[in-house]
């Protein structure tokens, strides 16, 4: 993952919390979905099997309105990949309204990856606190003796995403 500043993090962190203010939703009491609902986003399921490296979609109806904004994830991917693509979908929708594109497609790697823009970790920056809230996992954390696994299946995420989670968790407090 690129380099993101503690204020960067701050910033992504204030955009969550500002979300859940908003809608009065929080993950994982309501459902993602519902989430992005509120958000005025339409999610769809969509047969990409042409296209199959592709996770997901952000799409307008125009790039300098960035109306009516849609989000399609790869049908095939397990649930709990879906649930990671379409927070990184979210996460472009709130953080990069001003970029201009009327599209935007995705093909995730959650593994590190240098090559990755900025966009790209801010987006999977944002996934991460939207999906596992640090007060929860430590929580989880606790009360499962440090399994990861049970972390990653409470908040239905992959173990790699949970091993990141804690990662950028520790590198904000040094
Ligand atoms: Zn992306």
């Amino acid at each position: 993952m690129s380099y993101l500043s503690i204020d960067d993090q701050k910033r992504i962190e204030s955009v969550v919390d500002n979300i859940k203010m908003q809608t009065g939703l929080s993950y994982p009491e309501n459902d993602l979905i519902e989430i992005a609902k509120s958000l005025g986003i339409e999610v769809f399921e969509s047969d990409v099997s042409e296209y199959p490296n592709i996770d997901g979609l952000l799409e307008y109806v125009d790039e300098k309105g960035k109306a009516e904004p849609k989000i399609f994830l790869n049908k095939d991917r397990p649930e709990t990949r879906k649930r990671f693509t379409l927070a990184h979908e979210i996460g472009h929708y709130v953080l990069h309204k001003n970029d201009k594109v009327r599209y935007r497609i995705d093909e995730l790697d959650y593994s590190d990856n240098a090559e990755d823009t900025k966009l790209e970790t801010e987006a999977n920056y944002f996934a991460a606190v939207l999906l596992v809230p640090e007060d929860k996992l430590r929580k989880i954390l606790a009360l499962s003796d440090n399994d990861y696994n049970v972390a990653a299946e409470f908040f239905g995420v992959s173990r790699p995403v949970i091993e990141n989670r804690i990662k950028w968790i520790k590198t904000n407090k040094q």
